[in-house]
Protein backbone atom coordinates (compact mmCIF):
# COMPACT_ATOMS: atom_id res chain seq x y z
CA UNK A 1 0.00 0.00 0.00
CA UNK A 2 0.98 3.51 -0.89
CA UNK A 3 2.31 5.29 1.99
CA UNK A 4 -0.77 7.97 3.38
CA UNK A 5 -0.22 11.31 5.02
CA UNK A 6 -2.82 11.34 8.14
CA UNK A 7 -4.26 14.70 8.94
CA UNK A 8 -2.39 14.89 12.00
CA UNK A 9 0.73 13.24 11.28
CA UNK A 10 4.17 15.29 10.73
CA UNK A 11 6.57 13.46 8.72
CA UNK A 12 9.97 14.16 6.88
CA UNK A 13 10.86 12.09 3.85
CA UNK A 14 14.38 12.27 2.51
CA UNK A 15 14.45 11.59 -0.96
CA UNK A 16 18.13 12.18 -2.43
CA UNK A 17 20.88 13.14 -0.39
CA UNK A 18 20.74 10.43 2.71
CA UNK A 19 22.85 7.78 1.16
CA UNK A 20 25.32 9.62 -1.47
CA UNK A 21 26.88 13.40 -1.81
CA UNK A 22 24.39 15.17 -3.77
CA UNK A 23 20.87 14.86 -5.31
CA UNK A 24 19.25 16.08 -2.22
CA UNK A 25 15.41 16.77 -1.90
CA UNK A 26 13.93 16.82 0.96
CA UNK A 27 10.08 16.32 2.20
CA UNK A 28 8.30 17.29 5.14
CA UNK A 29 4.18 16.04 5.12
CA UNK A 30 1.92 18.14 7.50
CA UNK A 31 -1.82 18.99 7.60
CA UNK A 32 -2.45 16.58 4.54
CA UNK A 33 0.15 18.35 2.19
CA UNK A 34 3.92 18.49 1.30
CA UNK A 35 6.49 20.87 1.06
CA UNK A 36 10.02 19.89 -0.61
CA UNK A 37 13.22 21.49 0.12
CA UNK A 38 15.97 21.60 -2.03
CA UNK A 39 16.34 19.80 -5.57
CA UNK A 40 19.94 19.45 -6.14
CA UNK A 41 22.11 17.21 -8.75
CA UNK A 42 24.89 14.70 -8.03
CA UNK A 43 27.98 14.22 -9.51
CA UNK A 44 28.29 10.73 -11.73
CA UNK A 45 31.48 8.62 -11.07
CA UNK A 46 32.86 5.72 -13.42
CA UNK A 47 30.14 3.91 -12.33
CA UNK A 48 27.98 5.56 -14.99
CA UNK A 49 29.06 5.16 -18.45
CA UNK A 50 28.50 8.10 -20.41
CA UNK A 51 26.86 10.17 -17.63
CA UNK A 52 28.12 13.23 -15.76
CA UNK A 53 24.95 14.31 -14.16
CA UNK A 54 22.19 12.73 -11.41
CA UNK A 55 19.11 13.78 -10.65
CA UNK A 56 17.45 12.45 -7.10
CA UNK A 57 13.84 10.70 -8.54
CA UNK A 58 10.92 12.58 -7.55
CA UNK A 59 7.97 10.41 -8.58
CA UNK A 60 6.81 10.42 -4.97
CA UNK A 61 6.28 13.82 -5.20
CA UNK A 62 4.72 13.90 -8.56
CA UNK A 63 2.41 11.09 -7.75
CA UNK A 64 1.53 13.61 -4.68
CA UNK A 65 1.43 16.89 -6.79
CA UNK A 66 -1.64 18.03 -5.94
CA UNK A 67 -1.13 18.20 -2.71
CA UNK A 68 2.50 19.96 -3.27
CA UNK A 69 2.67 23.38 -1.68
CA UNK A 70 5.67 24.57 -2.68
CA UNK A 71 9.42 23.90 -3.30
CA UNK A 72 11.98 25.88 -1.10
CA UNK A 73 15.44 26.34 -2.20
CA UNK A 74 18.26 26.82 0.84
CA UNK A 75 20.89 28.14 -1.48
CA UNK A 76 22.67 27.75 -4.62
CA UNK A 77 24.97 25.40 -4.93
CA UNK A 78 24.60 22.93 -7.38
CA UNK A 79 23.88 20.10 -4.78
CA UNK A 80 20.74 22.03 -3.76
CA UNK A 81 19.45 23.76 -7.23
CA UNK A 82 20.94 22.20 -9.98
CA UNK A 83 18.10 19.81 -10.94
CA UNK A 84 15.00 22.08 -10.39
CA UNK A 85 15.66 23.27 -14.38
CA UNK A 86 15.12 19.37 -15.27
CA UNK A 87 12.47 18.36 -12.87
CA UNK A 88 10.29 21.63 -11.98
CA UNK A 89 8.04 20.39 -15.56
CA UNK A 90 6.88 17.35 -13.54
CA UNK A 91 6.35 19.65 -10.52
CA UNK A 92 4.97 22.49 -11.38
CA UNK A 93 4.95 24.10 -8.14
CA UNK A 94 6.01 27.72 -6.56
CA UNK A 95 9.65 27.83 -5.66
CA UNK A 96 10.91 30.10 -2.59
CA UNK A 97 14.14 31.27 -1.67
CA UNK A 98 16.81 34.58 -1.03
CA UNK A 99 17.50 36.98 -3.96
CA UNK A 100 20.85 35.66 -4.47
CA UNK A 101 19.75 31.95 -4.82
CA UNK A 102 16.75 33.71 -7.44
CA UNK A 103 19.06 35.32 -9.54
CA UNK A 104 21.10 31.86 -9.77
CA UNK A 105 18.10 30.19 -10.32
CA UNK A 106 16.34 32.55 -12.84
CA UNK A 107 19.53 31.85 -15.11
CA UNK A 108 19.41 27.95 -14.81
CA UNK A 109 15.07 28.09 -15.70
CA UNK A 110 15.68 30.07 -18.42
CA UNK A 111 17.53 27.72 -20.42
CA UNK A 112 14.77 25.12 -20.55
CA UNK A 113 11.42 26.43 -22.36
CA UNK A 114 9.37 23.97 -20.05
CA UNK A 115 10.40 26.09 -16.80
CA UNK A 116 8.78 29.37 -18.44
CA UNK A 117 5.64 29.21 -15.48
CA UNK A 118 7.89 28.81 -12.87
CA UNK A 119 7.05 31.25 -10.37
CA UNK A 120 9.77 32.75 -7.77
CA UNK A 121 9.14 33.82 -4.69
CA UNK A 122 11.79 35.85 -3.48
CA UNK A 123 11.58 35.62 1.03
CA UNK A 124 14.27 38.23 2.87
CA UNK A 125 15.94 36.88 5.63
CA UNK A 126 13.59 36.24 9.08
CA UNK A 127 10.62 37.07 7.05
CA UNK A 128 7.78 34.61 7.61
CA UNK A 129 6.58 33.06 4.65
CA UNK A 130 2.90 30.75 4.60
CA UNK A 131 2.97 28.14 1.97
CA UNK A 132 0.26 25.64 1.70
CA UNK A 133 -0.54 24.89 5.54
CA UNK A 134 3.61 25.32 6.37
CA UNK A 135 5.00 28.13 8.38
CA UNK A 136 8.18 28.99 6.99
CA UNK A 137 11.18 31.07 8.53
CA UNK A 138 14.88 31.82 6.30
CA UNK A 139 17.50 32.00 9.00
CA UNK A 140 20.62 33.24 7.63
CA UNK A 141 23.78 30.95 8.15
CA UNK A 142 27.25 31.11 7.44
CA UNK A 143 28.50 29.00 3.85
CA UNK A 144 30.85 28.74 0.91
CA UNK A 145 27.98 30.69 -0.88
CA UNK A 146 26.30 34.18 -0.45
CA UNK A 147 22.41 34.11 1.47
CA UNK A 148 22.38 30.45 2.26
CA UNK A 149 19.84 29.87 5.41
CA UNK A 150 18.45 27.51 7.50
CA UNK A 151 14.44 26.97 6.90
CA UNK A 152 12.20 26.44 10.50
CA UNK A 153 8.93 25.17 9.75
CA UNK A 154 6.26 26.45 12.68
CA UNK A 155 3.76 23.78 13.42
CA UNK A 156 1.39 22.84 16.30
CA UNK A 157 3.75 20.02 16.98
CA UNK A 158 6.45 22.58 17.53
CA UNK A 159 9.53 23.68 15.40
CA UNK A 160 11.57 21.74 12.95
CA UNK A 161 14.81 23.29 12.30
CA UNK A 162 16.18 22.51 8.38
CA UNK A 163 19.33 23.67 8.80
CA UNK A 164 20.66 23.67 5.03
CA UNK A 165 24.10 23.99 4.60
CA UNK A 166 26.05 26.03 7.16
CA UNK A 167 29.20 26.26 9.33
CA UNK A 168 29.89 28.95 12.67
CA UNK A 169 32.57 31.15 10.43
CA UNK A 170 33.62 33.41 12.80
CA UNK A 171 34.75 36.08 9.87
CA UNK A 172 33.29 35.47 6.85
CA UNK A 173 34.35 37.99 4.50
CA UNK A 174 31.05 38.51 2.77
CA UNK A 175 27.65 37.94 4.01
CA UNK A 176 26.13 37.34 7.40
CA UNK A 177 28.00 34.93 10.26
CA UNK A 178 25.68 32.38 11.76
CA UNK A 179 24.59 34.40 14.57
CA UNK A 180 23.97 32.61 18.16
CA UNK A 181 20.90 34.58 18.76
CA UNK A 182 19.07 33.44 16.61
CA UNK A 183 19.49 30.02 17.24
CA UNK A 184 19.56 30.38 21.27
CA UNK A 185 15.88 32.15 20.50
CA UNK A 186 14.78 29.36 18.33
CA UNK A 187 15.28 26.93 21.12
CA UNK A 188 14.12 29.06 23.58
CA UNK A 189 10.79 28.88 21.84
CA UNK A 190 11.05 24.78 21.71
CA UNK A 191 12.37 22.56 19.07
CA UNK A 192 10.84 19.61 18.03
CA UNK A 193 13.05 18.29 15.41
CA UNK A 194 16.67 19.21 13.87
CA UNK A 195 17.64 17.77 10.47
CA UNK A 196 21.04 18.60 9.90
CA UNK A 197 23.94 18.79 7.25
CA UNK A 198 26.23 15.79 8.17
CA UNK A 199 29.35 16.77 5.61
CA UNK A 200 31.70 17.04 7.78
CA UNK A 201 29.89 15.28 11.11
CA UNK A 202 33.17 12.57 11.36
CA UNK A 203 35.92 16.17 11.48
CA UNK A 204 36.66 17.23 14.77
CA UNK A 205 36.89 20.98 15.96
CA UNK A 206 35.61 23.37 13.77
CA UNK A 207 35.67 24.28 9.70
CA UNK A 208 37.29 27.82 10.03
CA UNK A 209 37.22 31.15 8.72
CA UNK A 210 36.98 32.72 5.16
CA UNK A 211 39.05 35.30 7.01
CA UNK A 212 42.02 33.02 7.53
CA UNK A 213 41.74 31.83 4.01
CA UNK A 214 42.12 35.15 2.87
CA UNK A 215 45.16 35.84 4.96
CA UNK A 216 46.24 32.41 4.30
CA UNK A 217 45.84 33.14 0.14
CA UNK A 218 47.88 36.06 0.35
CA UNK A 219 50.88 34.55 2.42
CA UNK A 220 51.11 31.70 -0.55
CA UNK A 221 50.88 34.12 -3.10
CA UNK A 222 54.04 36.14 -1.58
CA UNK A 223 55.81 33.16 -1.85
CA UNK A 224 55.23 32.29 -6.03
CA UNK A 225 57.41 34.82 -8.04
CA UNK A 226 55.28 33.82 -11.24
CA UNK A 227 51.85 33.07 -12.81
CA UNK A 228 49.43 32.19 -10.36
CA UNK A 229 46.25 30.51 -11.07
CA UNK A 230 44.05 29.63 -8.37
CA UNK A 231 41.41 26.92 -9.23
CA UNK A 232 37.51 27.18 -7.37
CA UNK A 233 33.90 26.16 -6.96
CA UNK A 234 32.53 29.10 -8.90
CA UNK A 235 29.99 29.62 -6.68
CA UNK A 236 31.70 30.21 -3.78
CA UNK A 237 31.97 34.32 -4.11
CA UNK A 238 33.44 34.95 -0.64
CA UNK A 239 36.64 32.87 -2.08
CA UNK A 240 36.99 35.04 -5.19
CA UNK A 241 36.24 37.92 -2.88
CA UNK A 242 39.56 36.66 -0.80
CA UNK A 243 41.74 35.88 -4.10
CA UNK A 244 40.75 39.59 -5.46
CA UNK A 245 42.05 40.99 -2.17
CA UNK A 246 44.83 38.56 -1.50
CA UNK A 247 45.98 39.41 -5.19
CA UNK A 248 46.05 43.01 -4.58
CA UNK A 249 47.92 43.10 -1.57
CA UNK A 250 50.81 41.66 -4.05
CA UNK A 251 50.60 43.95 -6.65
CA UNK A 252 48.72 41.53 -9.12
CA UNK A 253 46.01 42.34 -11.35
CA UNK A 254 43.05 38.44 -11.54
CA UNK A 255 41.46 37.78 -14.70
CA UNK A 256 38.76 34.76 -14.43
CA UNK A 257 38.74 32.35 -16.91
CA UNK A 258 35.24 29.81 -17.06
CA UNK A 259 31.58 30.83 -18.26
CA UNK A 260 29.95 29.57 -14.68
CA UNK A 261 32.70 31.65 -13.13
CA UNK A 262 31.42 34.34 -15.14
CA UNK A 263 27.88 33.17 -14.45
CA UNK A 264 28.17 33.42 -11.05
CA UNK A 265 29.87 36.96 -10.64
CA UNK A 266 27.49 38.16 -12.63
CA UNK A 267 24.81 37.44 -10.10
CA UNK A 268 26.72 38.32 -7.45
CA UNK A 269 27.21 41.33 -8.89
CA UNK A 270 23.62 41.52 -9.26
CA UNK A 271 22.72 41.35 -5.73
CA UNK A 272 25.67 44.09 -4.63
CA UNK A 273 27.81 41.76 -3.72
CA UNK A 274 31.68 41.75 -4.87
CA UNK A 275 31.23 45.97 -5.45
CA UNK A 276 34.50 47.08 -4.06
CA UNK A 277 37.09 44.44 -5.54
CA UNK A 278 39.26 46.14 -8.94
CA UNK A 279 38.30 45.29 -12.49
CA UNK A 280 39.31 42.03 -14.19
CA UNK A 281 41.78 41.71 -17.06
CA UNK A 282 39.46 40.74 -20.16
CA UNK A 283 40.94 36.98 -21.17
CA UNK A 284 42.28 38.50 -24.70
CA UNK A 285 44.38 40.72 -22.30
CA UNK A 286 46.07 38.10 -20.03
CA UNK A 287 49.11 37.45 -22.09
CA UNK A 288 50.27 40.92 -22.40
CA UNK A 289 50.05 40.79 -18.46
CA UNK A 290 53.70 40.39 -16.71
CA UNK A 291 53.66 36.83 -15.14
CA UNK A 292 54.79 38.46 -11.72
CA UNK A 293 51.86 40.56 -11.56
CA UNK A 294 48.98 38.20 -12.44
CA UNK A 295 46.33 35.48 -10.73
CA UNK A 296 43.97 33.91 -12.68
CA UNK A 297 41.01 32.08 -11.23
CA UNK A 298 39.43 29.03 -12.88
CA UNK A 299 36.57 26.35 -12.92
CA UNK A 300 37.73 22.57 -12.99
CA UNK A 301 38.60 22.75 -9.09
CA UNK A 302 37.67 18.80 -9.26
CA UNK A 303 39.41 17.77 -12.10
CA UNK A 304 36.33 18.39 -14.66
CA UNK A 305 37.71 17.32 -18.60
CA UNK A 306 36.42 20.18 -19.62
CA UNK A 307 36.92 22.84 -17.65
CA UNK A 308 39.27 25.45 -17.72
CA UNK A 309 41.48 23.56 -16.05
CA UNK A 310 42.00 20.91 -17.31
CA UNK A 311 43.05 22.36 -20.83
CA UNK A 312 45.42 24.38 -18.75
CA UNK A 313 46.92 21.50 -17.19
CA UNK A 314 46.71 19.81 -21.70
CA UNK A 315 48.36 23.23 -22.40
CA UNK A 316 45.27 23.17 -25.03
CA UNK A 317 44.07 26.53 -23.54
CA UNK A 318 42.80 29.10 -25.96
CA UNK A 319 44.72 32.29 -24.06
CA UNK A 320 46.76 31.03 -21.83
CA UNK A 321 50.13 28.63 -21.82
CA UNK A 322 51.24 28.13 -18.17
CA UNK A 323 55.33 27.65 -18.63
CA UNK A 324 57.58 26.47 -16.28
CA UNK A 325 57.62 28.44 -13.08
CA UNK A 326 54.03 29.35 -12.69
CA UNK A 327 51.92 27.72 -10.19
CA UNK A 328 48.35 26.27 -9.44
CA UNK A 329 46.88 26.10 -5.96
CA UNK A 330 43.48 23.50 -5.66
CA UNK A 331 41.64 25.80 -3.04
CA UNK A 332 38.89 23.11 -2.55
CA UNK A 333 38.04 20.66 -1.41
CA UNK A 334 37.77 17.10 -4.17
CA UNK A 335 34.35 15.99 -3.95
CA UNK A 336 33.94 12.13 -2.88
CA UNK A 337 34.00 10.38 -6.07
CA UNK A 338 36.56 13.22 -8.32
CA UNK A 339 40.17 12.30 -6.71
CA UNK A 340 41.08 10.28 -9.70
CA UNK A 341 40.16 12.86 -12.01
CA UNK A 342 42.23 15.71 -9.67
CA UNK A 343 44.92 13.73 -9.74
CA UNK A 344 44.87 13.27 -13.42
CA UNK A 345 44.87 17.53 -13.71
CA UNK A 346 47.64 17.39 -10.93
CA UNK A 347 50.23 14.94 -12.94
CA UNK A 348 49.79 16.89 -16.24
CA UNK A 349 50.52 20.32 -14.41
CA UNK A 350 53.58 18.74 -12.68
CA UNK A 351 54.79 17.13 -15.90
CA UNK A 352 54.87 20.47 -17.54
CA UNK A 353 57.22 22.16 -14.39
CA UNK A 354 54.22 23.87 -12.55
CA UNK A 355 54.37 24.20 -8.92
CA UNK A 356 50.71 22.65 -7.75
CA UNK A 357 49.50 23.39 -4.26
CA UNK A 358 46.47 21.46 -2.52
CA UNK A 359 45.25 22.51 1.29
CA UNK A 360 47.31 19.25 2.53
CA UNK A 361 50.54 20.97 1.47
CA UNK A 362 50.16 23.51 2.88
CA UNK A 363 50.76 24.91 6.89
CA UNK A 364 48.88 28.39 5.04
CA UNK A 365 45.05 28.18 5.48
CA UNK A 366 44.14 28.28 1.30
CA UNK A 367 40.70 26.42 1.70
CA UNK A 368 37.87 26.15 4.59
CA UNK A 369 35.03 24.03 4.41
CA UNK A 370 31.16 25.56 4.51
CA UNK A 371 30.21 22.92 6.34
CA UNK A 372 29.79 22.26 10.20
CA UNK A 373 32.37 20.09 11.87
CA UNK A 374 31.48 18.07 15.33
CA UNK A 375 32.14 20.67 17.74
CA UNK A 376 29.88 23.56 15.57
CA UNK A 377 27.02 20.86 14.76
CA UNK A 378 27.51 20.22 19.12
CA UNK A 379 26.99 23.96 19.58
CA UNK A 380 24.27 23.78 17.82
CA UNK A 381 22.49 21.20 19.52
CA UNK A 382 23.20 23.29 22.26
CA UNK A 383 21.46 26.17 20.92
CA UNK A 384 18.53 24.62 19.74
CA UNK A 385 18.18 21.50 22.17
CA UNK A 386 15.99 19.46 19.96
CA UNK A 387 14.10 16.38 21.08
CA UNK A 388 15.04 14.57 17.78
CA UNK A 389 17.95 14.87 15.32
CA UNK A 390 17.56 13.26 11.81
CA UNK A 391 21.17 13.36 9.98
CA UNK A 392 20.95 14.08 6.27
CA UNK A 393 23.30 15.48 3.50
CA UNK A 394 25.79 12.54 3.13
CA UNK A 395 27.10 9.75 2.61
CA UNK A 396 26.38 6.79 4.71
CA UNK A 397 28.92 7.70 7.36
CA UNK A 398 28.48 11.04 7.32
CA UNK A 399 24.88 10.26 8.28
CA UNK A 400 26.06 7.42 11.25
CA UNK A 401 28.92 10.12 12.16
CA UNK A 402 25.97 12.69 13.29
CA UNK A 403 23.53 10.17 14.84
CA UNK A 404 25.89 8.92 17.38
CA UNK A 405 26.89 12.52 18.22
CA UNK A 406 23.57 13.44 18.45
CA UNK A 407 23.32 10.43 20.90
CA UNK A 408 26.52 11.11 22.65
CA UNK A 409 24.90 14.52 23.61
CA UNK A 410 22.03 13.09 25.25
CA UNK A 411 19.43 14.03 22.30
CA UNK A 412 16.31 11.79 23.07
CA UNK A 413 15.93 10.23 19.20
CA UNK A 414 18.63 10.28 17.14
CA UNK A 415 16.88 8.85 13.30
CA UNK A 416 19.42 7.86 10.90
CA UNK A 417 17.40 7.90 7.30
CA UNK A 418 17.92 5.78 3.49
CA UNK A 419 16.64 7.99 0.82
CA UNK A 420 12.98 7.02 0.70
CA UNK A 421 12.70 6.50 4.52
CA UNK A 422 9.12 8.49 5.89
CA UNK A 423 10.31 9.23 9.37
CA UNK A 424 7.30 10.41 11.32
CA UNK A 425 7.94 13.65 13.77
CA UNK A 426 4.71 13.85 15.56
CA UNK A 427 3.29 12.25 16.76
CA UNK A 428 6.59 11.95 19.09
CA UNK A 429 5.25 8.97 20.76
CA UNK A 430 5.93 6.97 17.51
CA UNK A 431 8.81 9.10 16.23
CA UNK A 432 10.71 6.81 13.80
CA UNK A 433 10.68 5.35 10.50
CA UNK A 434 7.24 4.25 9.88
CA UNK A 435 6.71 3.44 5.92
CA UNK A 436 9.44 4.16 3.03
CA UNK A 437 8.56 5.35 -0.56
CA UNK A 438 9.88 5.00 -4.01
CA UNK A 439 12.95 7.22 -4.67
CA UNK A 440 16.23 6.91 -6.64
CA UNK A 441 18.14 8.40 -8.70
CA UNK A 442 17.80 9.81 -12.59
CA UNK A 443 20.42 9.86 -15.14
CA UNK A 444 21.14 12.94 -17.65
CA UNK A 445 21.57 12.24 -20.93
CA UNK A 446 22.14 15.20 -23.57
CA UNK A 447 18.26 14.35 -25.16
CA UNK A 448 16.56 12.34 -22.13
CA UNK A 449 16.49 11.89 -18.59
CA UNK A 450 16.97 8.33 -17.61
CA UNK A 451 16.57 6.00 -14.64
CA UNK A 452 20.13 5.18 -13.05
CA UNK A 453 19.02 1.56 -13.22
CA UNK A 454 18.43 1.57 -17.35
CA UNK A 455 19.25 -1.44 -18.78
CA UNK A 456 21.55 0.61 -21.24
CA UNK A 457 23.51 2.10 -18.59
CA UNK A 458 24.30 -1.31 -16.64
CA UNK A 459 24.71 -2.56 -20.65
CA UNK A 460 27.53 0.35 -21.09
CA UNK A 461 29.19 -0.74 -17.56
CA UNK A 462 29.09 -4.69 -18.70
CA UNK A 463 30.54 -3.70 -22.43
CA UNK A 464 33.18 -1.50 -20.74
CA UNK A 465 34.47 -4.98 -19.12
CA UNK A 466 34.31 -7.28 -21.47
CA UNK A 467 33.85 -6.07 -25.43
CA UNK A 468 31.25 -7.52 -27.92
CA UNK A 469 31.10 -9.83 -30.65
CA UNK A 470 28.26 -9.43 -33.46
CA UNK A 471 27.37 -12.07 -35.54
CA UNK A 472 25.09 -12.08 -38.23
CA UNK A 473 24.23 -14.83 -40.81
CA UNK A 474 20.99 -16.03 -43.73
CA UNK A 475 19.57 -19.10 -43.31
CA UNK A 476 16.80 -20.77 -45.59
CA UNK A 477 13.91 -21.97 -44.13
CA UNK A 478 15.05 -25.82 -44.24
CA UNK A 479 17.88 -24.66 -41.57
CA UNK A 480 20.72 -24.41 -44.13
CA UNK A 481 23.22 -21.96 -44.14
CA UNK A 482 23.26 -19.16 -47.02
CA UNK A 483 26.50 -17.82 -47.71
CA UNK A 484 29.62 -17.59 -44.77
CA UNK A 485 28.61 -15.85 -41.78
CA UNK A 486 29.82 -12.53 -40.33
CA UNK A 487 31.27 -12.12 -37.35
CA UNK A 488 33.20 -8.33 -36.41
CA UNK A 489 34.15 -7.60 -32.74
CA UNK A 490 34.68 -4.41 -30.64
CA UNK A 491 37.07 -3.84 -27.65
CA UNK A 492 38.73 -7.38 -28.22
CA UNK A 493 41.23 -7.22 -31.17
CA UNK A 494 43.12 -4.76 -32.81
CA UNK A 495 41.15 -4.29 -36.25
CA UNK A 496 44.85 -3.25 -37.89
CA UNK A 497 46.60 -6.31 -36.80
CA UNK A 498 46.51 -9.73 -38.53
CA UNK A 499 45.99 -11.48 -35.90
CA UNK A 500 42.71 -9.90 -35.23
CA UNK A 501 41.02 -10.56 -38.69
CA UNK A 502 42.11 -14.16 -38.29
CA UNK A 503 40.38 -14.21 -34.76
CA UNK A 504 37.24 -13.05 -36.43
CA UNK A 505 37.36 -15.54 -39.24
CA UNK A 506 37.97 -18.52 -36.58
CA UNK A 507 34.27 -17.21 -35.28
CA UNK A 508 33.57 -17.14 -38.39
CA UNK A 509 34.16 -20.87 -38.67
CA UNK A 510 33.23 -21.28 -35.58
CA UNK A 511 29.37 -20.44 -36.32
CA UNK A 512 29.67 -22.51 -39.12
CA UNK A 513 30.41 -25.77 -36.86
CA UNK A 514 28.00 -24.90 -34.37
CA UNK A 515 25.24 -24.31 -37.37
CA UNK A 516 26.47 -27.75 -39.05
CA UNK A 517 26.05 -29.38 -35.62
CA UNK A 518 22.74 -27.97 -35.20
CA UNK A 519 21.32 -29.08 -38.52
CA UNK A 520 22.32 -32.57 -38.14
CA UNK A 521 22.36 -33.72 -34.65
CA UNK A 522 19.93 -31.73 -32.83
CA UNK A 523 15.96 -31.86 -32.36
CA UNK A 524 16.68 -27.74 -31.40
CA UNK A 525 14.08 -26.05 -33.29
CA UNK A 526 15.45 -22.69 -35.98
CA UNK A 527 14.12 -20.24 -33.26
CA UNK A 528 15.88 -21.48 -30.97
CA UNK A 529 19.71 -21.60 -33.06
CA UNK A 530 20.39 -17.69 -32.37
CA UNK A 531 20.76 -18.26 -28.74
CA UNK A 532 22.78 -21.41 -29.25
CA UNK A 533 25.10 -19.44 -31.48
CA UNK A 534 25.49 -16.87 -28.46
CA UNK A 535 25.87 -19.60 -26.15
CA UNK A 536 29.04 -21.66 -28.42
CA UNK A 537 30.55 -18.20 -29.28
CA UNK A 538 30.88 -17.20 -25.62
CA UNK A 539 32.52 -20.44 -24.87
CA UNK A 540 34.78 -19.91 -28.16
CA UNK A 541 36.01 -16.52 -27.17
CA UNK A 542 36.46 -17.26 -23.38
CA UNK A 543 38.21 -20.67 -24.35
CA UNK A 544 41.18 -18.04 -26.34
CA UNK A 545 41.10 -14.79 -23.92
CA UNK A 546 40.14 -16.39 -20.85
CA UNK A 547 36.83 -14.05 -20.47
CA UNK A 548 33.31 -14.15 -21.78
CA UNK A 549 32.08 -11.18 -24.02
CA UNK A 550 28.57 -10.04 -24.66
CA UNK A 551 27.35 -11.40 -27.83
CA UNK A 552 24.68 -10.32 -30.37
CA UNK A 553 23.45 -12.88 -32.79
CA UNK A 554 21.18 -11.54 -35.42
CA UNK A 555 19.83 -14.65 -38.08
CA UNK A 556 17.81 -14.02 -40.91
CA UNK A 557 15.46 -16.49 -42.56
CA UNK A 558 14.98 -16.26 -46.46
ZN1 LIG B 1 26.22 24.08 -0.01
Amino acid sequence: MAFQLQKDQLVFIPLGGSEQFGANLNVYGYKGKYLAIDLGIGFADEYYPGIDILLPNPKFLEDNRKDLSGLIITHAHEDHIGAVAYLWPRLKCPIYCTEFTAEVLKKKLAENPECKAAQIHVIEPYEMAEIGPFKVRFIPVSHSIPEACSIVLETEHGQVVHSGDWNLDEAPVLGTKTKAEDFKKIGQEGVLAYVGDSTNAGVAGYSGSEGDVEKGLSAVFKEFEKRIVVTIFSSNIGRIQSICRAAKANNRHVAVLGRSLHRMIGCAKACGYLADIDDFVPEEDISAIPRENLVVIATGSQGEPRAQMALLARGSHRSLKLERGDSVIFSARPIPGNEKNIILVQNRLAAGGIDVMSPRETDHVIHVSGHPARDEIKQMYDWLRPKIVVPVHGEKVMIEDQAELARACQIDKAIAPNNGSVIQLAPIEQAGIIDHVDTGLLAVEPGRIIESGHVAISDRRKLQYSGVVHVSFVMSKKGVLMGRPHVSTTGLIDPKDAQGDEFEADLEDEVQDILEGLRHHSRKPMDRWEEEVRIGIRRAVNDILRFKPNVNVHMMEV
